[in-house]
């Protein structure tokens, strides 16, 4: 069997109201979905790739497929990030490769129109960066430049600036307009007193702050006439107090200024609040924050909350909270979920885990990826649809050994392609790592990872899934398949690296010494633990999490100058940080660990060496982990007896091959499904940057 073609259900009339059309000034939105602006790490240099990821949206039902931020000017200029621009006649037809990938599906195209003010350092353009007063953005400095304050005359430029980007989105194809008054960039700074100590009639008064937005949308109107929407989207509450924009002083005022000028209103929440993950945050969240702006405007307010749940959905259009349900990550995991919900195939949808590795890889600067949905940023690369996949090249049957994401994912795929699947898991329990790991504290979203695969095997006939079974060498000869994938995972090792004199760190044979997995399998740990932390994500900052929410007394320590340092691009590592001093744990940096002996752990600081000496009974190492190739090996060294039995391959998937995070074993899974007997393995390339003309003073 090969993906259904036609789906055999219909839709619960209850969600009716999310499929009615939504008029946003001289466009009409065909359904209440809206795939709000989000970065993709393409930028416009990846036309290409960048249309083929919002194509697959469009295709999948969003009424409303936005780009991500597009500077209207090298002003700018946010390299090494990936943006999008709209600076010149090859932009133009750059963002118009993604319009009409968007139109082909009958839906609208936006456009984030975006002046990065002071945040941005124009490190490529070197440009000096704007802002109101002159002052920076303290939190999220990337380059020792400070912004300069700007003059009227800088004022005008940047509203012919943003006239002229309007005029190219128009002549690009773009439907809907936007203003972009949020996160610290430069409209939405003019708004908050912090930024702005202007004297002038841009400054002071709130009347004065909110100036530039309003003139910035009379422009934008201005040059797209009634061919297109003006969207302005807005960080409508910072959560900062009186030191931020607050929705009930700042939002209500600017909504009493200005809330009926744009075609729609696109809310959001500030840099450090706007797109949290599972771990910290529920669906939703954003909800009591920004309530307030549909009772202050009579325009559609659409808003995000990492909305998977249709009746989620419902209760915020039928409660007045919102007219459009926005969606960045659940569109990202799910390019097909409000097909889907019309469809009235609501277990079929991929629901985002909340894990941000979407928005790490953007932060990375290369193009997006997805834990749960492998397809994404392939699209146009390597011609991945996130629903459709090729019919099995042969006959061939194929014994996938381990259930973790990777052997769920290959397993899965092959099944959808039509391959007769053999699945062995040794445990009783299927999802490997993703279920061992969904168990610790704020990680239960991810169980969505195995949940999603397991329903959709529920429906492949040609997959059979053994459990308890694990396979040794002789059970994979004698099942005889003509394919055997490996996908038996990796553990985590108690190994300590080298210290700086070329030894391990002395260890006492008194010291409990365990993994994480051994803390996930339930080993109490005695005495003061020390979490020796080497690993550069979450584990050992949830690890010592979870122990310290045991109640054991806990230290954790790293080389590392911070806790869990990757989790900056995820954006977790300052509240990972918060959580463990409010949990009472003791977190040392920039320390190694020399030698544990009955007197406790002797560490020495990375810099300096001096050292310190910190109770430890027990030593939980987080470190690296090894690859589990018992049955590889004994396959390898039984070649004969393998190709004599008829197995013709032997390929080894996901942690066991290389570990690394859930979305790489996923991904690898799935690549092995889709290359299977493929003919044709090429991945397309995107041509280079453009040039740009430089504009303005
Ligand atoms: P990945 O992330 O690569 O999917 P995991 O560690 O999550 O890897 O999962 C690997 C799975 O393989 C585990 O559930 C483990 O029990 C299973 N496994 C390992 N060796 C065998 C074996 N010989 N037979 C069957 N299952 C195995
Ligand atoms: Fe959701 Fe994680 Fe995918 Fe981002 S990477 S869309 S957070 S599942």
């Amino acid at each position: 069997m090969t993906a259904k073609a036609e789906p055999l259900t219909v839709r619960d009339p209850r969600y009716d109201i999310l499929f009615e059309p939504v008029k946003i000034g001289p466009v009409t939105a065909k359904n209440r979905f809206y795939q709000v602006p989000h970065a993709t790490g393409t930028g416009s240099a990846m036309p290409n790739t960048r249309a083929g990821i919002r194509e697959a949206k469009a295709e999948g039902g969003w009424a409303v497929v936005c780009t991500g931020y597009c500077s209207i000017h090298p002003t700018s200029d946010d390299r090494h990030y990936p943006f999008s621009s709209l600076w010149n006649e090859t932009d133009i037809k750059a963002q118009a490769v993604m319009v009409d990938a968007v139109h082909r599906h009958d839906a609208l195209a936006g456009v984030e129109l975006w002046h990065g003010g002071g945040v941005v350092a124009n490190k490529v353009t070197r440009e000096a960066p704007l802002s109101p007063s002159g002052i920076g953005e303290p939190v999220y400095v990337t380059h020792p430049i400070q912004p300069r304050a700007m003059d009227k005359a800088d004022i005008a430029d940047l509203l012919s600036w943003q006239r002229d980007a309007a005029l190219r989105a128009r002549s690009a194809g773009f439907d809907i307009v936007y203003v972009y008054a949020g996160m610290g960039y430069l409209p939405f700074q003019f708004l908050v007193s912090r930024y702005n100590k202007r004297t002038d009639s841009y400054g002071g008064a709130f009347e004065n702050r909110a100036r530039l937005l309003r003139e910035m949308i009379e422009v934008t109107r201005e040059a797209v006439g009634d061919d297109c929407a003006v969207a302005v989207r807005l960080t409508a509450e910072e959560n900062m107090g009186a030191n931020g924009f607050r929705g009930d002083v700042e939002g209500e005022a600017l909504f009493d200024l200005i809330g009926d000028l744009p075609d729609l209103w696109d809310v959001k929440l500030g840099f450090a609040d706007d797109g949290v993950t599972s771990r910290f945050t529920e669906e939703a969240y954003h909800e009591p924050f920004i309530r307030y702006v549909k009772t202050k405007t009579g325009k559609p307010v659409v808003g995000v909350g990492r909305f998977t749940s249709p009746d989620t959905m419902l209760r915020q259009v039928k409660s007045g909270v919102l007219d459009l349900i926005g969606a960045a990550r659940p569109s990202i995991a799910d390019p097909f979920l409000p097909k889907k919900i019309e469809q009235g195939r609501l277990d079929e949808i991929r629901e985002c885990i909340g894990c941000n590795v979407c928005v790490a890889t953007y932060a990375e600067g290369v193009p997006i990826r997805c834990t749960q949905n492998p397809t994404m940023g392939e699209e146009w690369r390597r011609g991945w649809h996130p629903e459709r996949i090729p019919a099995r090249g042969s006959e061939d049957h194929v014994l996938v050994v381990g259930s973790g994401p990777a052997g769920l994912e290959c397993a899965r795929a092959l099944g959808q392609r039509g391959y007769p699947v053999t699945l062995a898991e040794a445990e009783r329990e299927l999802g490997g790592r993703v279920a061992r790991e969904s168990r610790l504290p704020g990680l239960g979203a991810w169980a969505r990872v195995r949940d999603w695969r397991l329903g959709r095997l529920d429906d492949l006939a040609n997959v059979e899934i053994y459990r308890d079974s694990r396979l040794t060498v002789g059970n994979v000869l004698e099942l005889a398949p003509d394919r055997v994938v490996l996908a038996t995972g990796a553990r985590w090792a108690p190994d300590l690296p080298d210290g700086a004199d070329g030894a391990a760190p002395d260890v006492a044979s008194s010291i409990v010494v365990m993994t994480p997995d051994d803390v996930m399998a339930g080993a109490t740990p005695s005495g003061k633990v020390l979490v020796l932390d080497l690993d550069p994500y979450y584990m050992g900052g949830v690890i010592a999490e979870k122990l310290a929410r045991d109640g054991h007394g806990v230290r954790l320590v790293t080389p590392n100058t911070a806790v869990s340092p990757w989790t900056a691009f995820t954006e977790e590592q300052h509240r990972i940080m918060v959580r463990l001093l409010e949990l009472g744990i003791d977190v040392v940096t920039s320390h190694a660990l020399q030698a544990v002996d009955g007197k406790g752990a002797e560490l020495a600081s990375v810099y300096d060496g001096k050292p310190q000496i910190v109770a430890c009974d027990t030593l939980v190492v987080v470190g690296s982990r090894r690859p589990v190739g018992d049955l590889a090996k004994a396959l390898d060294e039984r070649g004969d007896d393998a190709q004599a039995a008829g197995i013709k391959d032997v390929r080894v998937i996901g942690d066991a091959y290389a570990p690394g995070a859930i979305v790489h074993a996923v991904a690898s899974g799935h690549r092995y499904a889709r290359e299977l007997d493929a003919n044709d393995l090429t991945v397309r390339v995107e041509p280079g940057d453009g040039t740009y003309v430089r504009g303005g003073r």
